[in-house]
């Protein structure tokens, strides 16, 4: 077992993100078992972060689903009384990386493989939604692969509790505007009318979904870099991205459902889970085994 943060070694440096680090370390007594460490920095004025951390530990603490990156141990270290400190979470370690760091090197998936991803996160979303949390950053580098090729949604650095009404506002996380719905740029910079939460996720695996496939960001061409404003104009007011000619009837149709811009006819996650292109027999065979990174 994991008693405290001196029973681990890091072996090196996984990831930087909006607020932390995270390495991946080993055991101490097991030189084979390998764990990803998160380490979240935060200061009185919690600057450097999105929200408290405290929600990210909360429900990595209580998702126990194959399809959500298990967390084994949170530890804090600092001062209690509102003082900084870091927020540790001992993750499972998933060998595979990111389908961001999977993309960079293979730059587009087969519809079988897109399937098998598209399937797990649906299992994922419609876990976490059950507890009624909305993820919020469902995007390339937010999905994780193991050595099986199985994939798992991490980072609830920007996850909601839904209660009614909206909470927060990350405007300002990089990057992640770039997966998010119509309706959530709506919400964010004008207050608009309260929309179901749940299929901004869905928005969101669709545009994951189409990058997969045409090997670049959907909206854009493959070497442009758009700024905001461009973003979220070609998001909410541009036409309705037309499907890849060479995309099953099945992709198509999931991913057109998936990238309604108007939330009231976007597909559900339970609808989604039901549709053909993640029923047929090919997308229960293979998953990302044969894409999984080296070393
Ligand atoms: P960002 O702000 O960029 O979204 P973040 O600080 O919220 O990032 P995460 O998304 O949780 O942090 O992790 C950052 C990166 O670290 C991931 O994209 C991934 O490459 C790597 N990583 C995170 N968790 C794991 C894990 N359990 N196993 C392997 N790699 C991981
Ligand atoms: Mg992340």
């Amino acid at each position: 077992g994991i008693r405290s943060l001196l029973d681990l070694e890091k072996v090196a440096v996984l990831g930087h993100g909006n607020g932390g680090i995270v390495y991946k370390v080993h055991h101490k007594k097991n030189y084979n078992s390998f764990y990803a460490l998160k380490v979240l920095r935060f200061d009185q004025n919690g600057i450097g972060f999105r929200q408290p951390p405290t929600l990210e530990a909360e429900i990595l603490k209580r998702a126990d689903s194959p399809y959500i990156v298990r967390c084994h141990a949170v530890f804090y270290n600092g001062d209690c009384n509102g003082g900084g400190g870091d927020l540790s979470f001992v993750m499972e370690y998933m060998e595979g990386g990111s389908l961001y760091d999977i993309l960079q090197q293979h730059h587009r998936l087969p519809e079988e493989v897109i399937c098998v991803l598209a399937k797990s996160v649906l299992e994922g979303l419609n876990y976490l939604h059950g507890m009624n949390i909305v993820h919020r950053d469902i995007k390339p580098s937010n999905l994780l692969v193991n050595e099986k090729g199985e994939v798992k949604i991490a980072d609830f650095g920007v996850s909601h509790v839904v209660e009614g009404r909206f909470k927060g506002n990350d405007m300002n996380a990089e990057g992640t505007c770039a997966y998010m719905s119509p309706e959530r740029f709506d919400l964010e910079r004008w207050g608009g009318e309260n929309a179901d939460e749940f299929v901004g996720d869905v928005w969101s695996l669709g545009v994951v979904m189409l990058e997969c496939l045409l090997g670049h960001f959907p909206f854009f061409g493959p070497q442009q870099r758009p700024d905001w404003a461009t973003l979220m104009c070609a998001i909410c007011f541009g036409e309705k991205l037309e499907m890849p000619e060479k995309a099953s009837q099945e992709f198509q149709s999931f991913v057109n459902k998936c990238l309604e811009k108007d939330w009231k006819k976007r597909g559900t996650v339970l609808e989604l889970l039901n549709h053909p292109f993640v029923k047929r027999n090919s997308c229960s065979k293979k998953g990302m085994e044969d894409y999984v990174l080296c070393g």
